[in-house]
């Protein structure tokens, strides 16, 4: 038996939803398995009778429940970051924290969203359909590896109004979409990405001003072609950034895509897109060393 699995039933007890992973990782990799997320006690312990090695994520679900996972839970602080300290928390193997919270009414208007400082990803809110390892679990698929260690037992608490504000007032997704220039993770390649959205790459493609253009069989905002629309009528940007191009939709952009995706619960795609946010890279390992120490 999985001699973590207690922590996950407490998870489960404590009202968070919980789905299986394979053994090693921290995020969902079987098909579906954000569907079953799960508080029933009486599932998980039959699913991990049968799969005693597999991992456990934990899920946030619409309206009920919020993960936040601060990568750098210094650098957040300096930011003038609320950590609540009177919910169930979370310390990741590289020092991070997961904070777990309700949700209440004073959400409405918050997504899913990243708050970065100085292109570092600081802290990721997951508000829909969106994870963190489950307390108790063992991850080896990236470094360091280590254990997910509850660092209370309390319980879950709403999410207050100052951390609430505090996000708003971190989230501008434009400075962050457009203005750095990044690189691409080595091991990210585009007909991942456009498989993961049943996107459907037509096979043409074009360079504008060394910006590569792919041109997609059918619009995603209207779920067709545009009538007598030419190749390039709707295309995969691989710029700065990944961006949606449409001429058929020129108001569209990256992140309506986004919005209709989280609304088609369509999950992220869940691997490394850029360089940046691998810590295991080199080019970014100075960065993760200064934080990699953090007290709590
Ligand atoms: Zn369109």
């Amino acid at each position: 038996m999985n001699p973590h699995l207690n922590e996950i039933l407490a998870q489960a007890r404590r009202g968070i939803h919980q789905t299986p992973t394979y053994p090693g990782l921290r995020h969902p990799a079987i098909k579906g398995s954000l569907d079953k997320a799960t508080c029933k006690v009486e599932k998980i312990e039959r699913y991990a009778k049968q799969h005693p090695d597999f991992n456990w994520v934990s899920v946030a679900i619409k309206d009920i429940s919020i993960l936040i996972d601060v990568d750098y839970a210094t650098t957040a602080r300096s930011m003038g970051m609320p950590i609540p300290e009177d919910t169930f928390l979370v310390r990741t193997p590289r020092g991070g924290l997961h904070i777990y919270l309700w949700w209440t009414p004073a959400c409405a208007g918050l997504k899913n969203c990243d708050i970065y400082h100085e292109g570092k990803l600081v802290v990721e809110v997951k508000m829909n359909r969106k994870t963190c390892a489950s307390p108790g679990v063992h991850r080896t698929d990236s470094e360091p590896q280590g254990w997910y260690e509850p660092l209370n037992d309390h319980e879950v608490q709403p999410i207050r109004q100052d951390l609430i504000d505090w996000i708003k007032a971190h989230t501008d997704k434009r400075e962050v979409s457009y203005k750095k220039k990044l690189e691409y993770h080595p091991e990210f390649e585009y007909q991942d990405w456009i498989d993961h959205y049943d996107l459907v790459w037509t096979g043409k493609s074009k360079v504008v001003n060394s910006v590569e253009y792919w041109g997609l069989g059918s619009c995603p905002f209207i779920g067709r072609p545009h009538t007598n629309a030419k190749w390039d009528c709707t295309c995969v940007v691989w710029g700065n950034r990944i961006g949606i191009s449409c001429l058929g939709c020129s108001d569209k952009g990256i992140q309506d895509f986004r919005e209709l995706m989280e609304d088609e619960d369509i999950e992220d795609y869940p691997y490394y897109v850029y360089k940046f946010e691998d810590p295991a890279l080199c080019v970014n390992k100075r960065i993760a060393n200064l934080f990699e120490v953090e007290e709590l």
